[in-house]
């Protein structure tokens, strides 16, 4: 299998004014691609691996041959955030979270506010270059949490489900907001794809919805095309 970047499920200028075209451009096509081009590389020698999806391969680093680890490490994971995080996001719409969604963060956060100005906190503190996520802990009746992920890491790695997610890599934000990466968390909400969100919550309640993704194409998204 050779991995693929897919295009953008929305047009690059259809997050203006919030996120720009340009890095949007950018973003998806040479920083993402970049990733997928450079996960093929490292594997042409190990076909073995080929036919194993990127969220296998991030997740299952310790039977990758170590000349290799470290590239496939950050290179799938780069794959499978991006995917994530395009999905995270759609054209502005002033949508919020409802139902069994919205009580759960009001349960774990007190409010949608206090969830929104936590998780822009927790973002701005991320050292150098990583991301921003709302998950759950697979198979536990544990509420929700904000957790931050260093590099391509992914919180599937500690058996906690992404819901929602930030990159906070200067090249998410540089272009529009320079080095002021707080005030590219603040003016992200109005293009959060909450209806995703609530899908990926809905997701986890379902027995083994998790086990079924992890095997798709592009790992965690092809199911929820
Ligand atoms: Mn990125």
């Amino acid at each position: 299998m050779t991995h693929v970047l897919r295009p953008l499920p929305y047009e690059p200028a259809a997050l203006e004014p919030h996120v720009d075209s340009r890095t949007m451009r950018l973003h998806h096509g040479k920083h993402h691609a970049s990733y997928v081009a450079n996960l093929n590389a490292a594997l042409e020698k190990y076909p073995e691996l080929q036919a194993r999806s990127a969220l296998w391969l991030l997740l299952s680093c310790d039977q990758v041959p170590e000349p290799i680890r470290a590239a496939v490490r950050i290179n799938a994971g780069g794959h499978v955030n991006h995917s994530l995080f395009w999905r995270a996001m759609s054209p502005a719409r002033g949508s919020a979270p409802t139902g069994l969604l919205a009580e759960a963060i009001n349960e774990s956060f007190g409010s949608l506010e206090q969830f929104k100005a936590q998780f822009a906190e927790a973002g701005g503190k991320v050292f150098g270059s990583g991301w921003v996520w709302l998950a759950r802990a697979e198979r536990e009746e544990g509420g929700l949490q904000i957790l931050t992920t260093p590099g391509h890491d992914n919180p599937l790695t500690d058996g906690c489900y992404p819901l929602l997610v930030n990159d906070v890599w200067e090249h998410a934000y540089y272009l529009k907001h320079e080095n002021r990466r707080p005030d590219y968390l603040k003016g992200w909400w109005p293009v959060v794809n909450w209806e995703e969100v609530g899908r990926r919550f809905a997701h986890v309640h379902a027995d083994h919805a998790a086990e079924t993704e992890w095997e798709g194409e592009g790992g965690l998204v092809a199911a929820t095309a």
